[in-house]
């Protein structure tokens, strides 16, 4: 399928599962997900209407977006970090990325804060949150969630808009569908003890309907706009 026919798809499945939910599309922001896709396929996506790109790693994402703003200088367009961020590379991932989804220790926050004082950049993250025990998965264990966030959100130069979750890989998207509610869950309690965490990042190709069912206000999606990556 060309790229445009399954964006537009992508696209009517969130207004249908927003309004499914009582909620308005435009609450919802696509994350088209880039990661291994050729720079031509990008540039497709984004004369379709794509507006946010995301990666999972800073090496591939560092030649990707220099080669991509070679050839679309400014569209405004944003750049995620959607994977597990090293530390090392945190001064290379601030220089790219507008928002990282990944934050997951306050080891990390602190050299992320350190560096963005050097260049003046307030940088956007999420909190990533594990919510299911699995020996591979980043992110933050839900029992250490509020002693980062205490950390992190006296830090000046790291914002925290919200949290990101990635729930284990099911065929059945309604399997997935009780980690989306409990990430739901987890904010709004951290709503409750003050903190503002409006963004919800949950959801790929294969369940996004059902996070935005959740409270999804980005999904993360690749496979379905780019097709199938090769392994
Ligand atoms: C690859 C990836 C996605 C997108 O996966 P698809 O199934 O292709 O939509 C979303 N989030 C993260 C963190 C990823 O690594």
């Amino acid at each position: 399928m060309a790229i445009v026919d399954a964006l537009n798809n992508v696209l009517e499945k969130i207004s249908q599962s927003a309004v499914r939910a009582g909620r308005r599309p435009e609450q919802i922001k696509l994350v088209a997900v880039s990661k291994t896709v050729t720079l031509d396929k990008i540039i497709e996506a984004v004369k379709a209407g794509v507006s946010i790109l995301g990666e999972n790693r800073v090496q591939e994402a560092q030649n990707k977006i220099s080669d991509f703003r070679l050839q679309i200088p400014d569209l405004g367009i944003e750049w995620h970090l959607i994977g597990h961020l090293q530390k090392n590379k945190a001064k290379a991932a601030i220089r790219l990325f507008d928002l990282i989804h990944s934050l997951d220790t306050a080891e990390l926050a602190r050299i992320i804060d350190n560096q963005c004082r050097q260049t003046g950049k307030k940088q956007r993250v999420l909190v990533q949150v594990k919510l299911a025990y699995e020996e591979s998965k980043h992110g933050v264990p839900e029992e250490d969630f509020f002693r980062l966030l205490e950390k992190t959100a006296v830090m000046n130069n790291v914002v925290i808009e919200g949290l990101m979750t990635m729930p284990p890989f099911y065929d059945n998207p309604e399997m997935a569908r009780p980690y989306f509610r409990k990430l739901g869950k987890l904010r709004n309690r951290a709503e409750a003890r003050g903190f503002r965490l409006p963004e919800l990042s949950m959801g790929m190709s294969n369940d996004y309907e059902v996070a935005i069912e959740e409270g999804a206000t980005i999904v993360r999606v690749g496979s379905a706009i780019f097709g199938e990556r090769d392994r």
